[in-house]
C-alpha cells in the first residue's frame, strides 16, 4: 500500500501520562511535513495507523497542489474520550514528541483538537501553527476553508451562483461559513446537521439527515464526514456537482467513476478544501500573518479546480485521478530531497523567531 512510500512513521510512547501517538511524515520534498493532529478513539493500534497513513499521503497532495513549499504529514493520538480536555502534563509531552522530530513536522489542529492542545503543545516546541492569533497565529482556518470550497465552485459549477441550489451536508464549522457565503451570493441554500439546533442556527431551509443526498440540487456540498461518496450513494444523487469541504468524500476510487459515468462534476475535496492549509502557510510569510494576503491566495482555488477540470477532460480520467496527478507532477519537478532537521528554510526561522518574541 502507499504508506510504504512514507519517509517516517514514529509511534510515541509515554506512560507516565497515558500518551499514545503516531506521527506519519509522508514527504519532505517540498518542504517541512504539516499536517494536523487528531485525537481520536480507534479500536485497534492497527485502525490508527492505516488513519495517519492514509491522512499524511493526502496533505502532501493537497500542499502540492496548492503550490505550497511545504510536505505532508499527520499526527494520530489514540485518545479514548473525544469531549475530555488534556491535561498540561500530556499536551507537553505531546509537545516534546514532536519537538524530537526537529521541524520535520509542524503540526495543526485536527478534529478533536483545539487552540488550547495546540497553546500547550507550544510551550514544549516552535514546530506547532494555529496558536493562538495574539501570539502570532492563524486562528480558527474554518472561515478561509469555506471561502476557498466556495471558490472551487465556481470553477465546477459557475460564477454566478445567484439562484443556484445548494444542499449542505454538516452544519459545522465550515458548513455554516459555507452556508452563509452561498446566501450572500445569492444562492438557495439547504442544510442539514445530525445536530438538528445547529443547522437551525444557520437560518436556511433545514433537510432531514437522511434526505441530504438525494435531494434535488445544483451543487451538494459535503462538510461533514469522509466516505459519504460510494457508487450506491452516487448512484442516488440528484445533483450536477460535488464540491464540499469534507476530507475524503470518495470512499474508493470506484466512487469517482460512478461519478464520471453519471456526468456529475466532482470537485477534489483536497483540491478546493485547500484554504485552511493556505490559511497557516501566511503564518511565515513575510510580515507575519495577513488575513487578506490568506484570503487573496485561497481564491486561486478557483482557477486550481478549473486546471484539474480541464486536464480530467483532455486526458479522459476522473477528476480525483487528474487531482492526483497534478500533484504528482509538481512533486516530480519542484521536489527536492528530503528535509533535514536544521536545514534552513522560511517556516523553521519564522516558526523560532515567533517562539523567542512570545516565550
Ligand atoms: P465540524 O466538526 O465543526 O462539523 C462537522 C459537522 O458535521 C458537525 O456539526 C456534525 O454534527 C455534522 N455531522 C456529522 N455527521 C453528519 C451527518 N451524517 N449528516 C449531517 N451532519 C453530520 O467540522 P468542520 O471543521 O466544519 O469540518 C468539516 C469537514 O471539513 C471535515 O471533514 C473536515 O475534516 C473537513 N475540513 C475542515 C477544515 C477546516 O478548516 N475546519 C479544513 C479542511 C477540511
Amino acid at each position: 500500500m502507499a504508506g510504504h512510500e512514507h519517509e517516517q512513521v514514529t509511534w510515541f510512547h509515554d506512560p507516565a501520562v497515558g500518551l499514545r501517538a503516531i506521527v506519519a511524515i509522508h514527504s519532505t520534498a517540498l518542504g517541512p511535513a504539516l499536517g494536523g493532529i487528531r485525537f481520536w478513539h480507534y479500536a485497534r493500534d492497527d485502525d490508527a495507523l492505516t488513519d495517519v497513513l492514509r491522512l499524511s499521503q493526502a496533505m502532501t497532495m493537497k500542499a502540492a497542489v496548492a503550490g505550497l513549499a511545504q510536505g505532508g504529514g499527520k499526527t494520530v493520538v489514540l485518545w479514548d474520550d473525544s469531549h475530555a480536555s488534556r491535561p498540561d502534563a500530556f499536551l507537553s509531552s505531546l509537545g516534546r514528541c514532536i519537538d524530537a522530530l526537529g521541524g520535520r513536522y509542524l503540526a495543526a489542529e485536527d478534529v478533536g483538537a483545539t487552540q488550547r492542545d495546540m497553546d500547550g503543545i507550544a510551550a514544549e516546541t516552535a514546530w506547532v501553527t494555529g496558536v493562538d492569533p495574539a501570539r502570532g497565529g492563524s486562528g480558527d482556518p474554518s472561515p478561509v476553508t469555506a471561502f476557498g470550497v466556495l471558490a472551487g465552485m465556481r470553477a465546477a459549477y459557475g460564477s454566478h451562483l445567484a439562484g443556484a441550489r445548494v444542499v449542505v451536508q454538516g452544519a459545522g464549522h465550515v458548513g455554516a461559513c459555507l452556508a452563509r457565503l452561498l446566501v450572500d451570493a445569492g444562492a438557495r441554500v439547504s442544510i442539514s446537521d445530525v445536530d438538528g439546533a445547529k443547522a437551525a442556527a444557520v437560518g436556511v431551509d433545514v433537510l432531514g439527515v437522511d434526505e441530504v443526498l438525494t435531494t434535488e440540487c445544483d451543487v451538494l456540498a459535503p462538510c461533514a464526514l469522509g466516505g459519504v461518496l460510494t457508487r450506491a450513494s452516487v448512484g442516488a444523487l440528484r445533483c450536477a456537482v460535488v464540491c464540499g469541504a469534507a476530507n475524503n468524500q470518495l470512499a474508493d476510487e470506484d466512487a469517482a467513476v460512478a461519478l464520471a459515468e453519471r456526468g456529475i462534476v466532482y470537485a477534489p475535496d483536497y483540491v478546493v478544501n485547500a484554504g485552511g492549509i493556505i490559511n497557516i502557510a501566511h503564518e511565515w510569510a513575510p510580515g507575519g500573518y495577513s488575513s487578506e494576503r490568506a484570503y487573496a491566495q485561497t481564491a486561486g482555488i478557483e482557477d486550481t479546480t478549473r486546471s484539474v477540470l480541464t486536464l480530467a477532460r483532455v486526458e479522459g480520467i476522473t477528476t480525483a485521478a487528474a487531482a492526483d496527478e497534478l500533484a504528482r507532477r509538481r512533486l516530480a519537478t519542484e521536489g527536492r530531497a528530503p528535509y533535514r532537521p536544521g536545514e534552513p528554510s522560511v517556516m523553521r526561522e519564522a516558526l523560532l523567531a515567533r517562539r523567542s518574541r512570545f516565550q
